[in-house]
């Protein structure tokens, strides 16, 4: 018999939580996990999946005006954001249903309350209950931040952006990053009059240059205005929607105000320091490959170690904590070579070391391009084009990188992205056959 009331107790049902107490429970590990919202964390209620359903939504207004010229007799559309809205809600309802019965399955206890750490082994539930358990996960993720000014108040994040009662007419979105420019991307479709405040030029820091100002030339080109180095100095509350100050420019009255300027850990009020688990300057808990804190029976998975904050990272953090501690099977993960993708309109993708990257860091570096029209847009009259890109090892031919923009750019990357984890050479696609016509077939024709 185990000393403990639980052998793991995990505080947060989000991605990398919900991975940890399932396969725990799974090799025999008892298990709860506490959550003070929704189970299924960020990404299931109110991030990715409700985010790209929301991109899904919005893509109808190119696909509807191109429609004519396929020869359809499209009448006149209009959009209802109240019914998207509620059928997503209505998805990420089905999916907190899911994620609550998967973890049930597993044999995994739900407690739906707010836990705070009280001890190495110990946790405090809101009800005053205290539990111990061998091992405590910390995965509570990440909150938007807020920047601190007069009525930044005023504004709203991506945690209320899906609950809007009517759709903006006029949004202000701060922010030069994923959420800001996905949500851009979404609310310029729908017919928002968008306007990106950045307080530098660069947007998407991170991705290959080329590419984010290809994304950056056609949302300009789409409609979506950008004011870069501005900092927003106020924002007063109207009668109608809101009047926001930037440096340097005129005040502008719009109705809704967004903020994506980052996330920050989930540590506040946690109890983590005061029983020695140290964290970093943004509040991250420090962990160790084994993503083990500095007090040895506890752990942490996900945004709130501020690693690398994307869902399926988290996820396999989970994993391979369970599969550490309760399966007999030690491993950590790799980060090299992440996926990661954009969901702007259109959409971008990369994977690997970025041009500037691959020159700093080999010298010697080859680069193929390939900047064209998707046949559809040539038909439909649209002149947006995609750009993809290939880095190369100027020595060895090794794929190093591989970065593109255009329709369907993220379903392609994932493809792509095992040949280039798998460290192959420029050669090896220039020897696979064309898959003839489609987008992903220039990937395997750059010269
Ligand atoms: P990002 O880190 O992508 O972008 C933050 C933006 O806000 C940057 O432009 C940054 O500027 C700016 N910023 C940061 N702090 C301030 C401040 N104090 N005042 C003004 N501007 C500021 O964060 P997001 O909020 O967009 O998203 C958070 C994370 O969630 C992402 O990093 C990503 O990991 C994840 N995510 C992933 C998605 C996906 O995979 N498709 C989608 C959405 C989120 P600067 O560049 O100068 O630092």
């Amino acid at each position: 018999m185990s000393d403990y009331d639980y052998d793991l107790f995990v505080i947060g049902a989000g991605s990398g939580g919900v991975r940890a107490s399932r396969v725990s429970a799974a090799y025999g590990a008892k298990v709860a996990v506490a959550e003070e919202y929704r189970v299924g964390g960020t990404c299931v209620i109110r991030g990715c999946v409700p985010k790209k359903l929301l991109v899904y939504g919005a893509h109808f207004a190119e696909d509807l005006k191109d429609a004519r010229r396929f020869g359809w007799n499209v009448p006149d559309c209009s959009f209802d954001w109240a019914v998207l809205r509620d059928n997503v809600m209505g998805d990420v309802d089905r999916l907190n249903g899911l994620y609550t019965q998967g973890l049930e399955n597993a044999g995994a206890e739900i407690i739906l309350e707010r836990a705070t750490v009280t001890g190495p082994h110990e946790v405090t539930l809101a009800s005053g209950r205290t539990v111990t358990a061998k091992y405590i996960l910390v995965a509570t993720g990440a909150h938007p931040h807020v920047p601190d000014f007069p009525g930044s108040d005023l504004g709203i994040t991506s945690n209320e952006v899906f609950h809007l009662d009517k759709l903006p007419k006029r949004i202000v979105i701060a922010g030069g990053g994923y959420i800001a420019n996905e949500f851009a991307g979404i609310f310029n479709e729908f017919g928002s009059r968008v306007t990106l405040v950045n307080r530098s030029d660069v947007i998407l820091r991170g991705y290959d240059q080329s590419i984010r100002d290809r994304l950056l030339q056609i949302s300009l080109t789409k409609g979506i205005d950008f004011r870069f180095h501005a900092e927003f100095e106020k924002i007063e509350k109207l009668d109608d929607g809101v009047r926001v100050h930037l440096s340097g420019q005129d005040p502008m009255d719009v109705d809704v105000v967004l903020f994506a300027t980052g996330r920050v850990p989930n540590t506040m009020g946690l109890g983590l320091e005061a029983v020695g688990v140290e964290l970093d300057a943004q509040g991250a808990v420090k962990v160790g490959d084994d993503n083990r804190s500095t007090v040895d029976s506890i752990y942490a998975v996900g945004d709130v170690t501020n690693r690398v904050q994307l869902t399926p990272v988290a996820i396999r953090e989970g994993q391979a904590f369970a599969d550490t501690i309760f399966g007999d099977k030690p491993h950590t993960v790799d980060y090299s070579c992440i996926p990661s993708a954009v969901f702007s309109h259109p959409p971008m993708a990369g994977v690997g070391m970025t041009e500037g990257e691959a020159r700093n860091k080999l010298g010697s570096v080859k680069v193929y391009t390939s900047d064209f029209r998707a046949m559809k847009n040539v038909l439909a009259g649209r002149h947006e084009r995609a750009l993809y890109k290939m880095i190369c090892d100027g020595i060895t031919g090794r794929v190093v990188g591989l970065h593109m923009i255009g329709p369907d750019a993220p379903e392609i990357l994932q493809a792509a992205a095992v040949a280039v984890k798998a460290g192959l050479t420029k050669d090896a696609f220039d020897q696979t056959v064309a898959l003839h016509p489609s987008m992903a077939e220039e990937l395997v024709l750059l010269k």
